[in-house]
């Protein structure tokens, strides 16, 4: 595979991706920030005002443009075990859990006073991965974000950490702050970090490494690179920066990824002066039609025969009865279900209107209503192994 294009210079993006960052910049509305505990701390772990400060000023100048932001913030860890003392060993999970639910307050502390100076308002919310798969749990989360950006307050997110498990949690702060992006709509997801851009191979290693500016598609190659240039630092590292992306990209949202501690650094990124952007030309839909199609976690489906499977692919048809051989699983009515072809590729997911022990073979009308419905014009691996997570 060809390599990609040697930037000239740190100021060198190409005119493709200036303009790509110029029209997203253009139409930006709500802008989510992912920021690490990297850059909320300083050597010694300990939260550094500073580093909220100059972020602080930075979502009020966006502010004042009319860009509505979301923080999705993480050094709850880091807070607390400054707080109770822990120092820099490795934790349990419970002395994390424990860290986290002390050190909640004073991040948000931090928060509320660097965005205070700025006459602006915070608001706490900690999510699970059930606050996100669920249709109704969703849906209020979706009313409250709403309801805080139009009051002009900043809603402060992380995830629940005092109550998620190894098993059932979003990971890391990246793929929660897609899922967030997604549940307000966003125009960008921007992941605030130490790295300020993906490279060709790890820089620290490798003296001709070369930055990347601008993704479009992310290939096998894109995530090797993301493998050898991880930070180190942090839950996520390059490589969960660049499945973020491959992700929220799948469903029409931009990510940006860029270093978090540089002054004007959202706006150097927009200038196209630092940070990569994963591009995406897939246009954004409702946030109904996301949560059916890349956040919901059905737990069965129908199979349909190959008649239906080209119907619903090639038009903005129904499921009908009369095309589905078999069903999978166990839902009930309302429930998101798998759409799957009769090689037993997902074509697309919807919102059943029987459940499966009402359905029988060739029974009449319809079974999934074409706006409950959502092709996967590319259900990636991505979304499947995240399925399997969350499990
Ligand atoms: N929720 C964790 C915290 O606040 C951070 C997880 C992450 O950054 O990946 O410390």
């Amino acid at each position: 595979m060809p390599e990609p294009p040697i930037p000239k210079a740190e100021r060198s993006v190409d005119k493709e991706c200036m303009e790509n960052r110029l029209r997203i910049r253009k139409r930006l509305r709500i802008l989510v920030l992912k920021v690490g505990s990297q850059i909320l701390t300083d050597e010694s772990g300990a939260l550094y005002p500073r580093a909220f400060g100059q972020i602080a000023r930075q979502v009020a100048l966006l502010r004042s443009e009319g860009v509505r932001i979301v923080l999705v913030s993480s050094g709850a860890i880091a807070a607390g075990r400054e707080k109770i003392g822990l120092g820099k060993k490795p934790l349990s999970l419970a002395l994390k859990q424990a860290a986290a639910s002390a050190g909640q307050t004073p991040l948000m502390i931090h928060w509320e006073r660097a965005l205070g100076r700025y006459g602006i308002h915070t608001a706490q919310i900690l999510l699970t991965p059930a606050d996100i798969i669920d249709r109704e749990r969703f849906t209020n989360l979706e009313r409250t974000a709403e309801t805080l950006l139009s009051l002009g307050i900043v809603p402060v997110v992380n995830e629940n950490d005092a109550v998620a498990t190894f098993e059932i949690r979003f990971g890391d702060n990246d793929r929660l702050s897609a899922y967030v992006a997604g549940l307000v709509r966003a125009e960008c997801l921007l992941l605030l970090s130490d790295v300020s851009h993906l490279y060709t191979a790890d820089p620290r290693v490798q003296s001709d490494a070369r930055k990347i500016f601008c993704v479009h598609g992310i290939t096998p190659e894109i995530e090797r690179m993301a493998g050898v240039s991880r930070s180190g630092l942090g839950t996520g590292g390059m490589a969960s920066k660049v499945s973020t992306a491959l992700w929220a990209n799948g469903w029409g949202l931009p990510v940006g990824v860029l270093k978090g501690d540089i002054p004007s650094g959202i706006f150097r990124f927009f200038e196209g002066m630092t940070g990569t952007l994963f591009d995406t030309c897939v246009g954004l839909p409702s946030n109904r039609k996301i949560w059916i199609g890349h956040f919901s976690r059905p737990k069965g489906g129908f199979r349909l025969d190959a008649g239906a499977a080209k119907a619903l692919s090639e038009g903005k048809k129904s499921l009908l009865g009369a095309g589905v051989m078999g069903v999978d699983g166990q839902f009930s009515p309302k429930d998101p279900v798998f759409l799957v072809d009769p090689e037993g590729r997902e074509i697309g997911r919807g919102i059943s209107r029987v459940g499966s022990a009402d359905w029988s073979k060739g029974m009449p009308g319809i079974l999934v209503h074409r706006n409950d419905l959502v092709l996967s014009a590319q259900v990636n691996r991505e979304t499947r192994e995240n399925d399997n997570d969350l499990q």
